[in-house]
């Protein structure tokens, strides 16, 4: 009784302090969802990640109530609480909504109603509040004349572009690295300070514009502080879109054997160095991680992967080739053709079957799919093959040029459902689906046997724990690469779960000493791997002593205590 009271207390405080446009929730049952990740962390660690309400921001004085009441209230053992910000909480595989740490009371302050955008179209440079979506964003360039791409992930239409670079996420268009086309941010400080750069504050005219077209500022840089932090919370960035050029083409080029790997990723690094800005990042996907799209598992039951003749028989039976290179290429009508004869040559040192979007064999068989009747389609294997694989192939060169799909999410969906066919039609929704996933997500040395030696490495360590390796690289540029292996698994049972904790675990342990190195941590990681006493984490407590003095914000969120 005395809890409950504690806590309609703490209700009251809040409902006092935040405008009638927000919605306060503290239903267990309405809160429940936003609890729901992918990644098994509370039956893993057999404590429940708890939250004691949501806050719905309506505007962004709302962030501004709760973080000075937060303060407020900080020194009061009954009151006090810890704010968790969330865009569109869809950080599967890394946390989804939940909040890093169990220790505090949190209140989760969902901020996916702020939704104000504004745009000027001669320059690409786009202001957003973290509500905006890639499909919200999409519709509202179309509406324009759709001559800019959306940052698009493999994520898909439903998350927020703004959480996505502020995880320092990317994607496969033109401007690869999320967090490198934003330009400014403004914010909140967890001590309450507004936050917007010297620049701005520098500039005394009526539209006070600049500081949207330069990312640096002047002075200390402190942008990058919003990004995988717990120091503040933005509330608009500034983001420069792409321009769409007059011609796309993609391309896919498979390699028949993993023994041509190693002369590939050289050619690989020369097209990505002669052709930089005509040829977006370059993803690089072994022939498991291919079977993930276009067969459905064989054993979906089982928490176990594929035997080596199951491979056998289900990439013979779709040609998928050990290795498959996907790209794209961009500019003015020469250009695009040029670098096309380009590629084509560069990778004629090597065996390889290579397709590009505007082959007559693509679009003779869009067109064939498209005119025959369902009921030929539905009777023969063969034709649905085709039409499953021209299908992925039409929407991942959509993805390329800046449109959302949800292609790539059936990934999440390998362990528990019946396969790639069974989407047609389908919102998916990774956390809602209670899906398992983590991901494993490491730098690797940019150079050939580096990238050989790394795929031997996951190949030998997932089996062990019942995970398919599934390896994919991106090129994000000539010099950086960063692989992707989805950890994928039964989220309802308890072996799988372990498993694959225990699998991430000894990828990220053994893999450090190997230098593979994640560019990103899930909210567990963050607990344990980071060393508070190192150089690099006593700067960031400095740093967020003074920017959060009671500890309100994300406690824990890539700051270790
Ligand atoms: C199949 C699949 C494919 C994926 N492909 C990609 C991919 O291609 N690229 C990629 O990067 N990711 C990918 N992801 C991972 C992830 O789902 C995306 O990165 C997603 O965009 C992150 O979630 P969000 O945008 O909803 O951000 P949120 O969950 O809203 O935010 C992420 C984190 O940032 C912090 N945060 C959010 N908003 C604010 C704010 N306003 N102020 C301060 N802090 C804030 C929060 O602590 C939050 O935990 C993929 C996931 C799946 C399942």
């Amino acid at each position: 009784m005395n809890l409950l009271l504690n806590m309609n207390k703490l209700h009251s405080q809040i409902l006092h302090v935040i405008s009638n446009q927000a919605t306060l929730i503290t239903n267990r049952e309405k809160c429940a969802p936003y609890l729901q990740g992918t990644e098994g962390f509370s039956s893993f660690n057999d404590k429940k990640r708890c939250i004691d309400s949501v806050v719905i921001a309506g505007n962004t004085d709302d962030i501004t109530a709760l973080i000075k009441l937060a303060n407020v209230v900080s020194n009061n053992e009954e009151l006090k609480f810890s704010v968790h910000p969330i865009s569109s909480g869809r950080n599967w595989g890394y946390g989804t909504s939940q909040p890093p740490t169990t220790k505090n009371k949190t209140v989760l302050l969902d901020l996916s109603a702020l939704k104000q955008i504004e745009f000027d179209e001669e320059l690409g440079l786009v202001t957003l509040q973290p509500g905006i979506t890639q499909q919200e964003l999409s519709d509202y360039l179309i509406k324009l004349g759709d001559n800019y791409m959306v940052p698009v992930t493999g994520a898909g239409p439903d998350c927020s572009i703004v959480g996505n670079a502020i995880e320092r996420g990317y994607g496969i268009t033109q401007y690869t690295d999320h967090f490198g086309a934003v330009t400014a941010i403004k914010g909140l400080w967890a001590n309450g300070i507004q936050y917007q750069s010297a620049l701005f504050e520098l500039d005394q005219s009526k539209e006070k514009f600049v500081d949207k077209t330069y990312k640096w500022g002047v002075g200390p840089y402190l942008d990058g502080l919003f990004t995988q932090s717990n120091f503040g919370i933005v509330t608009e960035m500034t983001i420069r879109l792409s321009a769409r050029k007059p011609a796309f083409v993609s391309f896919l080029i498979k390699l028949k054997s993993d023994e041509l790997l190693e002369a590939a990723i050289p050619l690989i690094q020369r097209v990505l160095r002669d052709y930089e800005g005509i040829v977006g990042s370059i993803n690089l996907m072994d022939k498991r991680r291919m079977l993930s799209m276009f067969a459905d598992n064989p054993n979906v039951n089982d928490h176990q992967i594929m035997s080596d003749i199951q491979v056998q028989t289900q990439t013979k039976n779709l040609k998928i080739p050990s290795w498959t290179i996907v790209g794209s290429i961009s500019g003015s009508k020469n250009i695009v053709k040029v670098t096309k004869n380009e590629i084509k040559n560069i990778f004629k040192q090597i065996p390889n079957q290579a397709i590009f979007s505007d082959d007559p064999v693509i679009s003779m068989g869009n067109k064939v799919i498209s005119l025959l009747p369902e009921g030929i389609l539905n009777r023969s294997a063969m034709l649905k093959k085709v039409k499953l694989q021209l299908g992925s192939f039409n929407k991942a060169k959509e993805v390329m040029q800046g449109k959302p799909n949800r292609v790539a999410l059936k990934l999440a969906y390998w362990r528990h459902h019946k396969g790639a066919n069974s989407f047609e039609g389908k919102v998916l929704s990774p956390g809602k689906d209670k899906c398992g996933l983590l991901w494993y997500a490491p730098l690797v040395m940019m150079k050939a046997n580096a990238m050989c030696e790394y795929v031997e490495f996951v190949r030998k360590i997932c089996p062990l724990f019942n995970i398919e390796p599934f390896i994919t690289f991106t090129n994000l540029r000539h010099d950086c690469v960063d692989s992707t292996v989805p950890i994928l698994f039964d989220l309802s049972n308890p072996i799988a779960v372990k498993d694959a904790h225990n699998c991430l675990k000894e990828l990220v342990t053994e893999g450090l000493k190997l230098g593979y190195v994640p560019y990103r941590l899930n909210i567990d990681q963050q607990q344990w791997l980071l060393d508070k006493e190192s150089d690099f984490w006593q700067t960031v407590n400095q740093i967020k002593s003074k920017l959060d003095p009671n500890n309100i914000l994300s406690p824990g969120r890539y700051n270790p205590r």
